[in-house]
């Protein structure tokens, strides 16, 4: 019994080296050159393979109710898909604004979760408000172990939480080490526009960018920083997509010790004018805070170089073209926001980073495995290789080409973002636990036995 991992580049945020990496039972036990394999062990050779600490998604929303529209995930197609590109845990947030309280939230995700998750997944809490109940029922979790809540400053009536309780959330979370996640985006200003925008006849998905421009989100950085820096809160703002939002967090770190930076693929390797293809198909690329312009691009990059920027996600949040995105046909206030990216964005970070020369192997292994671990209290349990740690690993064939897809990818919608993108490398193993989830390409694991980690 065991797992062997032979002949590859063993590659973490602190390193990389040759050599072999033994699995016995659900954990890493050895890491060394030259391991030779007891009886009956399963060898995996990895000559001429990077062997990586299982990639965590810091952000997805594998399950999320909302009014008017279903969006296209479930536990199921968004941890096979994160496994079939590479990552083996993901993270969630619980709550929507559709369950009146945190216990409310929990068991409605624990529901979808349960037995139907393929791979480790965590949850963040999502607060729309800090009332009495709030506190009584977060305090609870708290003590189980809950490491972060997420707030929106965005989404006007039903996510945007007010500033008196955005203060009370801080205050609450200081005194327990909580990390408070925000969406920074000003939803007064947002709506304005929107609505300035309609009445010129401006409808169409073009100009759900104008609509919130890099100005609007570092507003929400500034307001959501100025609070955290007033009552010592550990802060970490969701999708950054902007220079202008990078430059302004960067003005508070002298201000605030614990400050975490994320972005996205898609702020990466896509800019606006996706959002500008004619004939509504711009609707694809609707998401807030929306694609920005290339030199964007070149900040981010560069932020995530130079370690500003801590994490890398997907904000994976899939909807069909038709039928969902063409809801919003006349008016794109009702485009759904979001698309997918949980299969997509390892390979996708790998291309345009480091083949691309714009991060090393290293700063992608921090970005999308070690600090989310580290930031949200799973490592070294997740997020590295080394004894001890979980055997989540991925055997990453540097030599593949592929062209991204809707043929191929695994999730269920009509259309896929990065249609036509060549992409160098593949997961050509990927394990949880010890247990080999692909191959080649295909799900080969025991399905439903993801766990919550908390
Ligand atoms: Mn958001
Ligand atoms: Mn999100």
């Amino acid at each position: 019994m065991g797992l062997l991992i032979r002949g590859g580049e063993v590659v973490t945020a602190a390193g990389r080296r040759a050599a072999d990496v033994w699995c016995a039972g659900e954990s890493i036990t050895r890491v060394a050159p030259e391991i030779a394999p007891p009886p009956g062990a399963t060898v995996i050779e990895a000559a001429g393979k990077l062997v990586f600490p299982g990639f965590i998604d810091p952000h997805v929303h594998a399950y999320m109710p909302l009014k008017n529209v279903t969006v296209k995930s479930d536990y199921d197609s968004c941890t096979r898909a994160a496994l079939l590109g590479g990552t083996t845990c993901v993270m969630d947030f619980a709550g929507s604004g559709l369950e009146p309280d945190p216990d409310a939230a929990w068991a409605a995700w624990d529901q979808q979760a349960a037995g139907q998750a393929h791979c480790d997944y965590a949850w963040h809490l999502t607060l729309t408000r800090f009332d009495e109940t709030t506190r009584r029922q977060l305090e609870a979790y708290v003590a189980r172990g809950l490491r972060s809540v997420k707030i929106y400053l965005a989404y006007k009536p039903t996510l945007a939480m007010s500033d008196t309780d955005l203060y009370r959330v801080l205050e609450f979370a200081a005194a327990r080490d909580l990390i408070v996640m925000a969406h920074c985006e000003n939803a007064e200003l947002v709506s304005a526009l929107q609505q300035k925008l309609l009445a010129a006849g401006r409808t169409g998905p073009e100009w759900h960018g104008p609509s919130r421009p890099p100005l609007v989100e570092a507003e929400g950085v500034c307001r959501f920083l100025t609070f955290a820096a007033a009552t010592g809160a550990k802060a970490y703002i969701v999708h950054v997509s902007s220079a202008a939002a990078l430059t302004m967090a960067d003005g508070f770190r002298d201000r605030i010790s614990e400050l975490f930076l994320e972005t996205m693929t898609h702020y990466l390797v896509l800019d606006k004018t996706c959002a500008e293809r004619p004939n509504f198909e711009g609707a694809k690329w609707v998401l807030s805070p929306p694609l920005r312009e290339k030199s964007d691009q070149a900040a981010l990059w560069a932020a995530l170089a130079d370690g500003r920027i801590d994490t890398l996600g997907t904000d994976h949040c899939p909807f069909d073209f038709k039928g969902q995105k063409e809801l919003g046909r006349g008016d794109f206030t009702k485009i759904p926001n979001g698309i997918g990216g949980v299969e997509e964005r390892v390979a996708l970070a790998y291309t345009a980073g480091v083949v691309g020369g714009k991060i090393s192997l290293e700063r992608l292994v921090a970005a999308a495995a070690e600090n989310p671990a580290k930031i949200f209290g799973l490592w070294p349990r997740k997020g590295t290789i080394a004894p001890g740690a979980d055997a989540d690993l991925v055997v990453w064939d540097p030599a593949a080409r592929r062209t991204l897809s809707r043929q191929t990818q695994s999730i269920a919608t009509d259309y896929n973002p990065y249609e036509g993108i060549d992409v160098h490398g593949a997961p050509e193993v990927v394990t949880v636990r010890g247990e080999i989830m692909v191959r080649h390409g295909q799900f080969v694991g025991s399905p439903g036995k993801g766990r919550l980690l908390l």
